[in-house]
């Protein structure tokens, strides 16, 4: 018999909904030295089932839910019929020519703790939870009994594994150690560098695949400016939709290398394109003071929100780098504007570039909202898994006059 978590009445709420967290305040009892990571049965006050999860001591999320259907107990056979599922649905966008995918998405994929990309013939995982930590080996066995061709990486290089007590880890769990770079095909259409051993996230940032794409639309014949480009992934899209001129600027000087050799393997004109290393704050003031000007901006920074405590001094860099954007955007121009802090909601996210366009003096319209892609997918039931929102916006004219502006709502 498992281990059994009672919850104070009330607080079995949000499992009844699916949603996955367990917090130590809604616990009522449990028992005496239950072992980090394991499996536990978690109970409502009165006495039913809720649902199986991964007990995490040292976490405040004490129990991560598995499955909530007491027929359904997470072991080998359920965790190979999770991942199979995981896969399935994944296959429509490989169909489509796409060699980097994400197979699970931790908690979208009611598989908390664990996320799983694939890059051509090799998987890299991460691992977040003790439990899903203690299920290494196990998840390595299903895996190679799902894709027996494929090696397997992890990149448990994930500051979260501290609240653990885990700690970063990283190697291979089996066959080939990947290479240094490999080039793989996004949407059959442009071969993305993709850094299994060092680069961010597990190798690329997937979770944009859409929205490069999309970037496209608007390059033909523009001047674009790819801010916080890591390796040049919107530049490549944009440069493919026949941009004149590309501007790639990162911080990263590694980054914009693999940027600039991207562009060659994918038989594109390096002769369009610039490669900044630079502090884009101070980059948009500079082409600001010149008086530049950029028919296509894209600005995709890194989380400026680590939480809900940080929010306020990120709200203050979106506005400023938005209100950068506009002021650099030539009429009629687009600007393609993310955040991808979990803490910032869509709505507040909104504003703040609302207000950046009225401060630059720019009337400008939505034309799309923008979003993770589909392999990362949002559980209705965990709101938390969206994070990356976008904004499509167009530049339709100025405010006549300095003075007929609006001020820009507090
Ligand atoms: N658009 C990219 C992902 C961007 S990740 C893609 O689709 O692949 C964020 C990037 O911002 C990282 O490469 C990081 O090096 C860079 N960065 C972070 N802070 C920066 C700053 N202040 N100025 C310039 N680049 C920055």
């Amino acid at each position: 018999m498992l281990p059994e978590l009672i919850l104070h009445e009330g607080r079995e709420k949000s499992l009844l909904r699916h949603h996955p967290w367990v917090f130590s305040r809604a616990i009522a009892s449990l028992p005496k030295s239950l072992p980090n990571g394991a499996v536990v049965r978690l109970i409502s006050s009165c006495g039913d089932f809720l649902a199986y999860g991964h007990y995490s001591a040292h976490s405040q999320i004490t129990v991560r839910a598995l499955s909530f259907e007491e027929n359904q107990l997470p072991d080998e056979n359920w965790l190979f019929a999770r991942l199979s599922e995981a896969f399935e649905r994944r296959r429509a966008l490989q169909r489509r020519g796409n060699e980097a995918v994400r197979v699970v998405d931790a908690e979208a994929d009611l598989l908390p703790g664990l996320t799983l990309d694939r890059y051509g013939d090799f998987l890299v995982m991460a691992i977040s939870s003790y439990g899903m930590d203690l299920w290494r080996q196990l998840i390595v066995s299903v895996l190679r009994r799902l894709c027996p061709e494929v090696s397997i990486y992890e990149r448990s290089d994930l500051k979260a594994r501290h609240k653990e007590g885990l700690e970063e880890r990283c190697g291979v769990l089996w066959g080939q150690e990947p290479p240094d770079c490999l080039y793989l095909k996004e949407e059959n259409a442009i071969l993305l560098p993709c850094n299994l051993k060092t680069g961010h996230k597990t190798g690329a940032y997937l979770d944009q695949r859409d929205n490069r794409r999309f970037a496209a639309d608007f390059a033909a014949q523009a001047r674009v400016l790819n801010c916080f480009s890591y390796t040049g992934g919107f530049g490549l899209w944009c440069l493919k939709g026949g941009a004149l001129s590309l501007t790639n600027v990162d911080l990263s000087r590694a980054a914009l290398e693999q940027a600039k050799s991207a562009v060659l393997e994918n038989h594109l004109d390096p002769g369009r394109c610039q490669f900044i290393k630079a502090d884009v704050f101070d980059f948009l003031r500079q082409e600001q003071q010149k008086g530049s000007r950029y028919d296509l901006i894209i600005l995709d920074p890194p989380k400026f929100a680590d939480g809900a405590a940080h929010l306020k001094r990120a709200c203050r860099g979106y506005q400023d780098i938005n209100r950068l954007g506009f002021e650099l955007l030539a009429e009629g121009g687009m600007l393609l504007t993310f955040s991808c802090s979990g803490a910032l909601e869509r709505a507040l996210f909104q504003k703040i570039v609302a207000d950046a366009a009225v401060d630059a003096g720019v009337c400008a319209q939505i034309t799309a909202h923008l979003s993770q892609a589909g392999d990362h997918p949002v559980a209705l039931s965990c709101p938390e898994s969206l994070y990356l929102k976008g904004l499509a916006v167009r530049h339709c004219g100025r405010f006549k006059a300095k003075t007929d502006r609006p001020l820009a709502a507090q």
